[in-house]
């Protein structure tokens, strides 16, 4: 007999959030919505709670969601609702810096975390991943590459080698640097495999994203930098692979679809068919390539894997600067190539703390903020 696993969806109206419903909507019998929260679209964040019922609810905006939804339900914080007792598996689902505090809760809670914010662990890994282990909490990746990565390493047991991470390499994979500096925000959110939010896509095209999953790997698997490995693969089939001590390799593979690594990470261990996942049709593969990213084309990449192995609170510089940049872009204030140019200023100029309290990453983030809104207004 199997027990309906207790699902809490941090970010439901956002992409991940959204395909995460999906899943729950594919397979009633295996999950149930206990908790939702959401931050602005209040027209879906109405809907799905009046689909999904949840117990526990948050939405910026507590008064307008009153005069919407009949439902009955309880108000939490998104921490409360991160710990609370009934919750099996929380997803952390909330694009940027928000998604830290709940996330911290969670470990702390000794809870079942399948996390697809980026940022928490890049900004705050070592104190995630420190209180995860002391209380017992399990992180289960959403990303596509750390749950290839997570799959490939169940059931292994001896030491690996390496980690090979692809990237699809984003729309402007061979662009030329006068082309890139002409890129608009339309041909920027115009992914080749990807379906994502607005954030991701951008720090897809910028190859940032990469960079930020460089370190989420390293707390992750707990795998030194120098032992990660970014592989251009344009056809996003291969969603990464481990390299064992002996040589030998094992990969994951399948069409990209998020809601894969979503359900994985709800169903793990198991594993659950779910007909709405298309299969991979060989007849239709005509060729699986790999190739070194460039480095000098994409500058973001280089930065954010040094701002990671420097530690402290450099990462959560990189994060912060990020976001207030791809922010600045999407509003046509700065140009694509100025992304990088302004988060490699940002790093230059901080001076990072090392091991740094939950308190010094919150003060290097809005350090960055501040930093960056000035380098823009200086321009
Ligand atoms: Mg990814």
């Amino acid at each position: 007999m199997s027990v309906m696993k207790q699902i809490a969806i941090l970010g439901s109206t956002g992409s991940i959030g959204r395909q995460t419903l999906e899943v729950i909507r594919a397979l009633p019998h295996q999950f149930q919505v206990v908790g939702l929260t959401g931050g602005k679209n209040i027209d879906l964040f109405g809907k799905q709670i009046n689909e999904f019922k949840p117990r526990f609810v948050y939405f910026q905006d507590g008064e307008a969601l009153t005069r919407l939804s009949s439902t009955k339900y309880e108000f939490l914080t998104l921490e409360d609702i991160a710990c609370h007792p009934e919750v099996d598996i929380v997803v952390i689902a909330t694009s940027g810096g928000s998604g830290l505090s709940p996330t911290l809760a969670a470990a702390r809670a000794g809870k079942n975390i399948a996390l697809a914010n980026k940022e928490s662990l890049v900004m705050a890994g070592e104190i995630i991943t420190s209180e995860a282990r002391l209380n017992r909490a399990q992180i289960f990746p959403i990303d596509s590459e750390h749950s290839a990565i997570w799959q490939c390493l169940n059931g292994e047991r001896q030491p690996v080698a390496r980690l090979l991470l692809t990237a699809s390499g984003g729309p402007f994979l061979h662009y030329s640097p006068a082309q890139l500096s002409e890129v608009t925000v339309e041909q920027a959110l115009k992914h080749p495999s990807w379906q994502m939010g607005k954030k991701v896509t951008i720090d897809s095209a910028t190859l940032m994203n990469k960079g930020l999953e460089v370190i989420e790997a390293h707390w992750l698997f707990d795998m030194p930098f120098d032992n990660i490995e970014v592989l251009i693969h344009p056809q996003s089939i291969v969603h990464s692979m481990v390299e064992f001590v002996d040589g030998s390799i094992k990969a994951q593979l399948s069409y990209p679809d998020m809601r894969l690594p979503i359900q994985y990470a709800l169903s793990y261990p198991e594993r659950l068919p779910n007909p709405q996942l298309a299969r991979l049709d060989w007849s239709t593969i005509k060729n699986l390539t790999f190739g070194q990213p460039d480095l000098a084309i994409f500058p973001c990449l280089r930065s954010a894997v040094e701002a990671g192995r420097q530690g402290g609170t450099y990462p959560a510089v990189l994060c912060a600067a990020d976001e207030v940049a791809v922010e600045l872009f999407l509003a046509n204030k700065i140009k694509f190539i100025d992304i990088a140019r302004i988060v490699g200023q940002a790093l230059e100029q901080h001076q990072s703390t090392p091991h740094p309290t939950l308190e010094e990453i919150i003060a290097a983030d809005s350090w960055a903020r501040e930093k960056v809104l000035q380098l823009v207004g200086g321009a």
